[in-house]
């Protein structure tokens, strides 16, 4: 089975595999650097989503390119790994959140690959329940507390949100907040790719504790979290499923006009 591994803040690079090869690989939407190895029998895909020293911001991810070219590779399976801010009050640094459903608060992103024809896709649920499951066990196995459904919401960036940003996303009922979730898991789906995210807080959102919220902080907990988000991924790729049962894969039936 072939898996992709799309890593956030803190992942750079794949680490979890031998690096045996690595492609450029050239899509209508712009080239896509993917790091390819094996773990534990699987063909591992590695993209970093900031690229190499964190170059790229939030709102310039290649999000369709990276995509595309994890589809054009024969992936059918994708990780992601998040860094959020904690809307819910529940939720504090360090936690491990794995969300199931998302409010897109982006403005201005390439949010899908059918520009020239009508599809509407189903996103009931937008991440794939059964990546979710080998996470969550995953999750379970290596640290202590785990958030097991959660909405994500995403913004545009790359500035940090507003305290009444904030206040309106708590209202709205979402838990954790993050730049780079949407476009990705759209643009998954379409492909007809399976794709769950790992998302580790980082820090607590814009006003929920009366402090400004700065980069460094967020860098220190990523630094100290790296290694647990690299554990659950690694037991993650060890526990999906070999054959895909869930709906992931049938996408696009009749979402066609
Ligand atoms: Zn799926």
């Amino acid at each position: 089975m072939k898996i992709g591994l799309i890593g956030g803040t803190g992942i750079y690079d794949p680490e979890i595999f031998k690096e045996e090869e690595r492609r450029q690989v050239k899509t209508p939407y712009g080239i896509s650097d993917v790091s390819i190895g094996e773990f534990k029998g699987r063909e591992v895909f590695f993209i970093a989503r900031h690229g190499k020293g964190h170059a790229i911001p939030p709102h310039r991810v290649k999000y369709r390119a990276n995509i595309y070219a994890l589809k054009s590779l024969g992936v059918e399976r994708i990780i992601s790994t998040n860094s959020v801010g904690a809307i819910n009050e529940n939720l504090h640094p360090k936690d491990v959140v794995i969300p199931d459903d998302f409010i897109d608060f982006t403005k201005r992103r390439d949010l899908t690959f059918f520009d020239n024809e009508t599809v509407h896709i189903d996103v009931f649920d937008p991440y794939c329940p059964e990546i979710r499951d080998a996470l969550t066990k995953a999750a379970d196995l290596t640290v202590k507390k785990v958030f097991k459904s959660a909405v994500y919401a995403c913004t545009e960036g790359p500035r940090f949100e507003t305290r009444a940003e904030i206040r309106m996303m708590r209202t709205l009922g979402c838990d954790i907040v993050g730049m780079v979730g949407i476009p990705e898991v759209v643009l998954a789906r379409e492909q007809e790719i399976c794709y769950a995210s790992v998302c580790m807080v980082t820090n607590y959102a814009c006003g929920i504790l009366e402090e400004k919220l700065t980069v460094s902080e967020v860098m220190e907990i990523v630094k100290e979290n790296q290694g647990n988000i690299k554990k659950i991924v690694t037991k993650a790729i060890e526990m999906v499923k070999e054959e895909r049962d869930c709906e992931c894969k049938n996408a696009l039936k009749g979402a066609r006009v």
